[in-house]
């Protein structure tokens, strides 16, 4: 089953007295339930701008986004059911990492109390957090908050999870343990990503199929193998 599919998507920025930017050409993919796809291509090619506009973050110009056969593009960001972990989506900084993690959770399911608490604890643990719950952002390197960006993005249970660069602060044994639990996650759960990234390494060991963006269009698409054995 389809349960991502962006059609003829498309950007172009407008601010006055600047020349416009055409940054995402029309991209044409669809996802299947569970896939996860990385997104490759350099500086400026227009990944963050497609992620942005598929949580609703961003406006579109032209084209649609189908997340399980509906269109979403007409939706609220709250109202998408999908997880984000970008380097610039900031945390509270009043809140605790718990409460950062209990937020979303509470704010849209109405869960009980004691669900959202064990929900934080498990997913804690699978990106190792549980020493640091009841710590605030501004008390974290940059490595733990980009975990807690992740947790935060997965306690949501979203159908869509779209994560930029997910692991670039972390240390190369935090790198290695969060890769790992990331393709745990990835089993067990089964959330359909997209997962933007420049390391090679990630995308081999995580990726489902790669797309390879560049100029606001993508170049080339296929399995891991296609991609890196082709001349
Ligand atoms: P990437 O994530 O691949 O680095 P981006 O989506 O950030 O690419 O950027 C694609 C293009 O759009 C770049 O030329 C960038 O400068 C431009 N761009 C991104 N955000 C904005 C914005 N808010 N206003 C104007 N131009 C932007
Ligand atoms: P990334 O490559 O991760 O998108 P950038 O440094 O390109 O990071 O963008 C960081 C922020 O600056 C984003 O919110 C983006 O919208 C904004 N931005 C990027 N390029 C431009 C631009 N040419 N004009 C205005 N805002 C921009």
């Amino acid at each position: 089953m389809t349960e991502l599919e962006l059609r003829d998507l498309r950007k172009t920025y407008r601010a006055r007295g600047r020349p416009a930017v055409d940054a995402v050409r029309g991209i044409d993919l669809a996802l299947r339930s569970g896939e996860l796809l990385g997104l490759l291509g350099p500086s400026g090619c227009g990944k963050s701008t497609t992620l942005r506009m598929i949580a609703g973050l961003e406006t579109v110009t032209g084209g649609d986004i189908l997340v399980g056969g509906a269109s979403v593009i007409e939706r609220p960001a709250q109202q998408r059911n999908i997880g984000v972990a970008f380097e610039n989506y900031a945390l509270y900084p009043p809140l605790t990492v718990a409460e950062n993690l209990a937020f979303g959770l509470r704010a849209r399911k109405r869960a009980h109390r004691g669900d959202v608490d064990r929900k934080v604890k498990e997913i804690a643990e699978r990106v190792d957090l549980t020493g640091i719950l009841d710590a605030r952002p501004a008390g974290l390197s940059s490595g733990q908050k980009q975990r807690v960006s992740l947790a935060r993005a997965l306690v949501r249970e979203p159908d869509v999870l779209l994560l930029d660069e997910p692991l670039s602060h972390l240390d190369a044994a935090q790198r290695d343990t969060t890769r790992r639990e990331l393709k745990r996650i990835q089993r067990d759960l089964g959330h359909t990503t997209i997962l933007v990234t420049h390391d090679q390494e990630e995308a081999l060991s995580l990726a489902d199929r790669i797309a390879v963006m560049k100029d606001g269009v993508i170049q080339q698409l296929g399995t891991p193998y296609e991609i890196y054995d082709s001349p």
